[in-house]
């Protein structure tokens, strides 16, 4: 499988006392794992230069730790040439749905439409196979085979040579009946390669798939990059399967096919049995090979940590109503330049100081202390933190594990926002008025 090695070079990672040598050495490893697990030069390269560059020129959100911070940017690019999504939709998008498998002879087309197919079929669809690889001639019995296995009608015709005839035909044959799902499985092989791109084409041009998804042989390594690309100028390919994945491949090979055509894996398969088959999930692979338990736990913690003010926070604030959250955000975005205090200045009018002007040396301290204690409390006090009384407050604190100055000190802030977000309402009032006046 991809990445095998990269553990341990995480481990290292941590051990390292430099952050920036340790970046560097990373990434280095990095680009060495990739280029091992047959992943296009290029395609290596340009993801660990956008990797650095993200690393050393982005500061972390308050709350993450520099390391932290890499380890979850190394996840997000990763996943992300793994196909991007963190959650592919396998669901159709609408019924019927007609998808067309396309790919090289040998690469487990055969299969993987009746794995596709079972797959589909436990979801609760009404599948229909159609076997339209008419040059290979055992083609359409194997298929009829693996359908009586898993109960799922195969439309053919072994006299019909016309791949693009049987193709029409099968796939109107389970739409007039009332199929939910139709699968078309191609051929992966002719006389000739661009024979048989042109049967693509011409059995896309006529029978319309909503998805045509690209099976590739996950062992097959760099040529899959050329072989993907080819697929993709003749037949836009939506999305991919990689087979094989159970053996000894590593995988590399299907990285660079999502390259090549911009299409995410789905599916993966794992053995020749029915049942060998996943729905892909890069953040499931990408977590396991970096070794960091909860790898999926510090993604969301930075994206939680990273909030933007939204414009109902600044017509909350503006409104005169405010509540702990919008004070959770102030303070850490107050690292980040404090976009509050720039939308705000971007309002005609309102030369209004934002309260929170703190010695930048003690800001680190007090904004994780103070983090610990909104983190603490329950939703109703976050809302209208007015509830809180003073043995609450000191429970807060315990909870939070910081001394009652810490709470107290933030419920003033609380109260210094308050009473510039009603002031600002009584500005804006007064701007409205002075306004109509005119
Ligand atoms: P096609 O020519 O592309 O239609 O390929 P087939 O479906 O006939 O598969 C070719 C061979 O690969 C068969 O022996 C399959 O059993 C095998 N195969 C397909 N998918 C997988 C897989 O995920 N893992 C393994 N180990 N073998 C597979």
């Amino acid at each position: 499988m991809v990445f095998e090695n990269l553990k341990e070079s995480i481990a290292k990672f941590f051990r390292s006392e430099k952050y920036e040598e340790a970046v560097n050495e990373f990434i280095k490893d990095l680009q060495k794992e990739l280029v091992k697990s047959d992943v296009n030069l290029n395609l290596a390269l340009e993801i660990t230069k956008k990797i650095k560059e993200r690393a050393l020129t982005q500061e972390p959100p308050i709350g993450v730790s520099r390391k932290e911070w890499f380890l979850s940017i190394v996840y997000e690019e990763l996943v992300k040439l793994l196909g991007g999504d963190l959650k592919p939709s396998v669901k159709p998008a609408r019924k019927p749905w007609i998808i067309m498998l396309v790919g090289l002879q040998g690469s487990g087309k055969t299969t993987t439409a009746a794995k596709l197919a079972y797959f589909y079929k436990l979801e609760g669809y009404k599948v229909g196979l159609v076997a339209a690889d008419t040059f290979r001639p055992a083609a359409y019995d194997q298929l009829k085979q693996l359908g009586e296995q898993i109960g799922v009608p195969v439309y053919g015709d072994p006299s019909v040579k016309d791949a693009v005839e049987i193709a029409t035909r099968g796939v109107k044959y389970f739409i007039d009946k009332g199929f939910e799902v139709v699968i078309i499985d191609t051929a992966g092989r002719h006389h000739k390669e661009e024979d048989l791109l042109e049967e693509m084409r011409m059995i896309s041009s006529s029978v319309k798939p909503d998805e045509i998804i690209l099976v590739i042989d996950g062992s097959i390594g760099q040529q899959a990059y050329n072989i993907a690309k080819k697929f993709h100028e003749t037949t836009p390919i939506g999305s991919i399967i990689v087979t094989k994945l159970d053996g000894t491949a590593k995988g590399g090979g299907a990285l660079s096919a999502v390259a090549a055509t911009g299409a995410p894996i789905k599916f993966v398969g794992l053995g020749e049995k029915i049942e060998d088959f996943e729905v892909f999930k890069p953040s499931k692979l990408v977590g396991r090979v970096l070794g960091y338990g909860d790898i999926e736990g510090l993604v969301e913690k930075v994206k939680r940590i990273q909030l933007e003010f939204t414009e109902k926070d600044v017509e909350d604030l503006m409104e005169g109503r405010l509540n702990m959250r919008l004070v959770y955000k102030q303070l850490v975005s107050l690292r980040k330049m404090g976009p509050l205090r720039k939308v705000l200045q971007m309002i005609p009018g309102l030369g209004v100081k934002i309260p929170f002007e703190i010695d930048p040396k003690d800001l680190e301290v007090k904004l994780s202390k103070w983090l610990a204690v909104i983190n603490s409390m329950t939703y109703e006090e976050l809302d209208n933190p007015e509830i809180i009384d003073k043995s609450r407050l000191k429970r807060i604190a315990r909870g939070a594990g910081v001394d009652t100055e810490y709470a107290r000190e933030l419920l003033k802030q609380y109260d210094m926002l308050k009473k510039l977000s009603k002031q600002l309402r009584k500005r804006k009032d007064l701007l409205k008025k002075l306004g109509e006046g005119f």
